[in-house]
């Protein structure tokens, strides 16, 4: 994977090869650090880079921070700003993945979350495909358990949680799976490692509740907007049990690096017919188009990095 040429960095843009931390940083030995995903995409016929909903992420990013403790009193839309200016300086003409960083930065010893000093990094790399698959997934029920928000929430995008998501991916591709569908304690689907889950059946798009410890994706909530608005799909948000992936018509995963990958079989099973179904490919067509400024109902969700 490519290095990034610059890095915002204790409060400024600097070269990356000058943004580093010492091995006592209490995040990195403690997980006591939040994060967000955010992209840019290349319009090559508008010669723009577009983020995807950039203040969105920024919002979720302080909040994961809060559930932190901390004190940092910046607000998102600054955050956006500093972001342009780090895409501008890189001056990508590409898809971009972009990765802010929250943690505690205080070099010390002992778990806490208080009396600490708190930092923000952001750095972006070229970026294209997260799930190579991505038009006809096959996945698996992972045997771990999701973290709980009495535990681990993981409505922070929290570092140490995504120990979780590790264990989670690596036993599925060990396996020979493309992901894995993960269950709460109770039983129901909460999410992939590292994506929202949807299925249909019989017409009705259905997904967990925000309450069945997921991670409240920006993409889900883009996809269920595209599904209402343009599909006029009904749209159910409840608990789901196993056996009914089994069953569904459809079913899909949702995230900003995936985008909206479709998964045609689970656990050997064929969903559907076993091939990518027309809703899921008409919600892809959109998504794609409304992340590349090529939507024009939604293009107050398309953030402009360079002057016209
Ligand atoms: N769930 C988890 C656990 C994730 O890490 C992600 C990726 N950020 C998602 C869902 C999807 O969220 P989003 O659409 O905001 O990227």
């Amino acid at each position: 994977m490519s290095q990034p040429n610059y890095a915002y960095f204790e409060s400024k843009i600097v070269p990356y090869s000058e943004a580093r931390i010492g091995v006592m940083t209490h995040a990195l030995n403690y997980g006591t650090g939040a994060f967000a995903g955010v992209r840019g995409y290349w319009n090559a016929d508008r010669k723009q880079l577009f983020i995807f909903r950039p203040l969105d992420h920024f919002k979720r990013f302080l909040n994961s921070a809060r559930i932190l403790r901390s004190a940092l009193t910046i607000q998102p839309e600054e955050l956006v700003d500093i972001t342009i200016q780090l895409l501008r300086k890189e001056s990508y003409k590409e898809d971009c993945y972009i990765r802010p960083l929250y943690y505690k930065a205080e070099e010390t010893i002992g778990v806490r979350l208080h009396d600490l000093r708190d930092e923000i990094t952001i750095f972006a790399i070229p970026f294209t495909r997260y799930i190579p698959n991505d038009e006809s997934a096959h996945v698996t029920f992972s045997s771990w358990r999701r973290v709980s928000d009495n535990a681990i929430p993981p409505r922070g995008k929290l570092t140490g949680a995504y120990v979780n998501s590790a264990l989670i991916k690596s036993d599925a591709h060990y396996a020979g799976f493309d992901e894995a569908l993960v269950l709460n304690e109770d039983g129901h689907i909460s999410e992939g490692s590292a994506e929202n889950f949807f299925m249909i059946r019989n017409g009705v798009l259905i997904t967990p509740p925000v309450t069945d410890n997921i991670l409240e994706g920006i993409t889900r909530r883009s996809i269920m907007t595209l599904a209402r608005e343009e599909l006029g799909l009904e749209i159910v948000e409840r608990s789901i049990d196993r056996t009914e992936v089994y069953i569904c018509d459809e079913a899909f995963l949702t995230g900003t690096a995936v985008q909206l990958a479709a998964i045609t079989q689970v656990d050997h099973r064929p969903i559907g017919s076993g091939e990518m179904g027309e809703a899921t490919a008409q919600l892809r067509d959109l998504y794609d188009r409304a992340l590349r400024g090529k939507l024009s109902s939604y293009e107050h969700w398309n953030q402009a990095v360079y002057v016209d």
